[in-house]
């Protein structure tokens, strides 16, 4: 299906930052075509309507509705127009780094310390959960994702081939791992090895792409990740890895190996501009340098670190030696959603109070680092991220007339601070709309609550 999208105004990345711009949107197999300037003649039409909207603002959500039940009318050029009256379209946010099949656990293990955490509660769920129910569970975390803005995720999981079926039901866009650990890789480490590629071999496709995802430096040994390294340019593949998550975690890296996880990786080979580093807390020495140099990405979990005790990544000086940095969610059982609005304004409203610097983390470096900085980590600059001809149309429509967000002062503003992911109306990825109205219409909700309560029966 070919679209016109009328009267939205877009969120268009230029080179002074984010701009909002009222234009026609045309959307031809997947991706956008062309960014025309709104036919003059509708453009007025469009303003009056505005105008008169504004002024009554009591009928605007009325108005509103009204836009949206008019039929679709076939444009010449078969395309399907699309009246996004009082919507702002975006590109759809990327969550840099998730955990999709733990959504089954969220709240499951709040406010107890981390050995409680994760040994007691969240790991011994993990040992009994059945295949299938990582499907149900990724699902649920796929619904969240689409419900809240998010058109494309990056996972590590535990179980074979789930999280990538999940994505394809859901008609997400995913960079998909199956968790990696050991001391070889062609030796114990070899039955999940083979399961990632079997998994790539399986479900590769125009929306599934897939990552090696070695867990992190204290479940890997230095030969497994260094295989890893080996593999992933032979395979031509990305790599992901929890990095420097904790205090413990850097500690034991110097008290073993005598330099800091980071130095670790970068002297035997993993890091360059195709890794993906989750968290980067504990951040020492020339550790940042280290990164630069390597062009590696950083994805930084604000409420994950925040929630497990952890503290807060040194994003304002990353940013500042011009680190790539993007944002991840982590799982529900660190977080406990996958809602990238909320991550948003958590990560600058925390580093503005840590620097004690209202400048620190401003909106548009924020929606900078969920969209165009994600694609550039993903090796999709120019496609995916940004509204731009020949980018994949990954398009969310934001209502303009949530209260939440009104008036619209400031629309990039609203977006980083105001933001809480219900004022997401619909959401396309890869050219076909997978939320239509707040409707789903790739997943049957009542389903996936059914299946997950009962593994919720079952295992928690
Ligand atoms: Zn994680």
């Amino acid at each position: 299906m070919n679209y016109k999208i009328e009267n939205a105004y877009l969120l268009l990345d230029t080179e002074d930052g984010f701009q909002v711009e009222k234009k026609d949107l045309y959307i031809e197999d997947g991706k956008i075509v062309r960014i025309g300037n709104a036919n003059a003649a509708k453009a007025n039409a469009a303003k009056a309507n505005a105008a008169k909207a504004d002024a009554l603002n009591a009928n605007a959500a009325k108005e509103n509705a009204e836009a949206r039940e008019q039929p679709q009318a076939m444009d010449a050029g078969d395309y399907q127009v699309i009246n996004a009256a009082h919507q702002l379209v975006m590109p759809g946010l990327i969550n840099m780094h998730t955990h999709a099949y733990m959504t089954v656990m969220r709240n499951y293990a709040d406010d107890v310390d981390f050995d409680e955490w994760l040994f007691r509660r969240v790991m011994p769920v993990e040992d009994q959960l059945p295949s299938e129910a990582a499907y149900w569970s990724s699902l649920l975390g796929c619904m969240e994702m689409i419900q809240t803005g998010s058109t494309s995720f990056v996972d590590m999981h535990m179980f074979q081939g789930q999280s990538p079926k999940a994505a394809q039901q859901a008609g997400m866009r995913g960079f998909i791992g199956r968790g990696l650990v050991g001391e070889d890789l062609y030796g114990d480490g070899y039955s999940r090895f083979q399961e990632a590629l079997e998994e790539k071999a399986a479900y590769e496709s125009d929306l599934l792409k897939f990552i090696l995802s070695p867990h992190a430096i204290y479940s890997c040994s230095e030969k497994l990740l260094a295989q890893v390294a080996e593999e992933a340019q032979k395979q031509k593949m990305l790599k992901q890895i929890h990095l420097s998550e904790s205090e413990a975690e850097v500690q034991n890296a110097i008290d073993k190996y005598g330099k800091t996880p980071v130095k670790y990786l970068s002297d035997l080979g993993f890091l360059d501009q195709d890794t993906i580093l989750a968290h980067c807390v504990k951040m020492r020495d020339d550790d940042m340098d280290i990164l630069l140099r390597h062009q590696a990405n950083i994805v930084t979990n604000p409420a994950s670190n925040a929630k497990l005790g952890n503290g807060f990544a040194l994003i304002n000086e990353m940013a500042a030696k011009g680190l790539n940095i993007c944002i991840g969610t982590d799982g529900t059982a660190s977080n406990n959603t996958l809602n990238m609005f909320r991550e948003m304004g958590l990560l600058s409203l925390i580093h503005k109070g840590i620097a004690q610097d209202s400048t620190a983390a401003p909106a548009q470096f924020v929606l900078h680092a969920a969209t165009a900085n994600a694609a550039k980590a993903l090796s999709m600059e120019g496609k995916l991220g940004v509204i731009a001809e020949q980018a994949y149309a990954d398009l969310i429509f934001i209502d303009l007339h949530a209260t939440s967000l009104y008036p619209n002062n400031n629309i990039i503003s609203s977006l980083c601070y105001s933001a809480n992911g219900s004022e997401v109306d619909s959401v396309m990825i890869n050219g076909k709309f997978v939320m239509r109205n707040r409707k789903l219409l790739t997943i049957d909700a009542e389903r996936v609550y059914y299946e997950v309560d009962k593994i919720v029966k079952k295992c928690l």
